[in-house]
């Protein structure tokens, strides 16, 4: 029996047991120390940010944030409604409400139009937004210009979650660094991991002066534990920094490998009717953190279900595309602006294996699961 094959496994380079030897060599094993300045160095020059912060994960990341904006009890949060729920669950943790903007077909991403559409009904009823989660999903970066625009005309303050899309570029730079605050995370599953850890990146040099002091149980400066604020510990460990350093030098590589995958399903499978690929964008390049097809069941003969099962029987992971978070029990009472576009694709969609270690051998087995759910006509 051939090994199983996962969607996303962690892939880990040359260095990263040098740096965490490095660690140990120094005793830097607390959640501060030099790896930790190394690593929030490195990442914010790669990102082209002015500072980061590391924190213990996206999620971590992304509270800060909204703390930072301001965001408190009753206020409203845009997020994309196609996306993973730790892009919407810190707006819980707060008390706030979010509010979901869905996608467009495009992109995949957050609809500007539907964004404009919202700010200007909420503009209407004076109560604007106290900030809009701007997601980059699978990899690819919406179109940011336009919602940059929006959220300046309406002074509202822009997150980004780029949790999924390190190495990507939208017209030539990172994702992350266009609104006031961004984000990234180094879970197992992503494109770089630490084991898990996240990064807050912003031009604001207090901002992130400020989510340094509530990720470290806000301690205020005097020699003895003095507290005037609620804290948080959200630091990241010196040895996931260290192994987050390791992966930062093979970033492009991981890119290039997860575009090839890509390339290899495209050609291997672009003539099988029914099914399409996740389009690229034309404003940037997608790092393709996992290949998303969408299966019409008429013309594929099967169904996206279907096929994740065959995968599944053939010890081949596959999954879903992310349930709309405006279809999600636990977001009932929220509110949506459109919703079909997301609809549509988490009915038909599948996340193929996509992880940067994947041989050819590995997808060719893959394609001919996918070529046997239906011959080809
Ligand atoms: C993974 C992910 C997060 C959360 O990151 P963690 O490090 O797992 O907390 C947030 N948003 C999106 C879109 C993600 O994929």
């Amino acid at each position: 029996m051939p090994q199983k094959i996962y969607l996303s496994p962690p892939h880990m380079g040359e260095l990263e047991q040098h740096y965490v030897a490095e660690s140990f060599a120094t005793n830097w094993i607390a959640p501060a120390g030099p790896q930790i300045e190394a690593f929030e160095a490195e990442f914010a020059t790669y990102v082209g940010a002015d500072h980061a912060l590391a924190v213990s994960s996206g999620s971590a990341a992304l509270h800060l944030a909204l703390i930072e904006l301001g965001v408190t009890t009753g206020d409203e949060v845009f997020v994309s409604s196609l996306t993973f729920a730790a892009s919407a669950f810190p707006v819980l943790y707060l008390g706030a409400v979010p509010t979901f903007i869905d996608c467009e077909a495009t992109s995949w991403n957050m609809d500007p139009a539907l964004l404009a559409a919202a700010l200007a009904d909420r503009a209407a009823k004076n109560k604007l937004p106290k900030a809009v989660v701007l997601v980059h999903l699978y990899g690819q970066c919406a179109d940011i210009a336009p919602i940059v625009a929006l959220c300046k005309q309406y002074g509202v303050a822009l997150i980004e979650d780029a949790a999924e899309a390190l190495g990507a570029t939208y017209k030539g730079q990172s994702p992350g660094c266009f609104g006031e605050v961004g984000f990234y995370s180094f879970n197992g599953n992503k494109i770089i991991t630490t084991s898990g850890g996240g990064m807050l990146v912003s031009n604001n040099a207090d901002l992130i002066h400020h989510a340094r002091k509530l990720s470290t149980q806000a301690r205020d400066p005097f020699p003895h534990y003095e507290h005037t604020e609620v804290g948080y510990n959200y630091r990241m460990s010196s040895i996931c920094a260290a192994i987050g350093r390791g992966q930062l030098q093979v970033i492009e590589a991981r890119v290039q490998a997860r575009r090839q995958n890509f390339d290899y399903y495209l050609n291997a499978l672009s003539d099988l009717p029914g099914l399409t690929f996740m389009p690229e964008a034309l404003w940037g390049r997608a790092n393709r953190w996992l290949t998303c097809v969408l299966i019409d069941p008429t013309k594929f003969g099967a169904s996206n279900e279907d096929l994740r099962l065959a995968l599944a029987a053939a010890d081949i992971e596959s999954r879903p595309i992310w349930k709309p978070m405006h279809l999600q029990p636990i977001f009932r009472e929220s509110q949506v602006f459109g919703g079909a576009v997301s609809e549509h694709f988490f009915a038909t969609g599948l996340c193929l294996p996509s992880g940067s270690a994947l041989t050819t051998a590995d997808l060719d087995r893959i394609v001919s699961v996918i070529r046997s759910v239906k011959p080809p006509c």
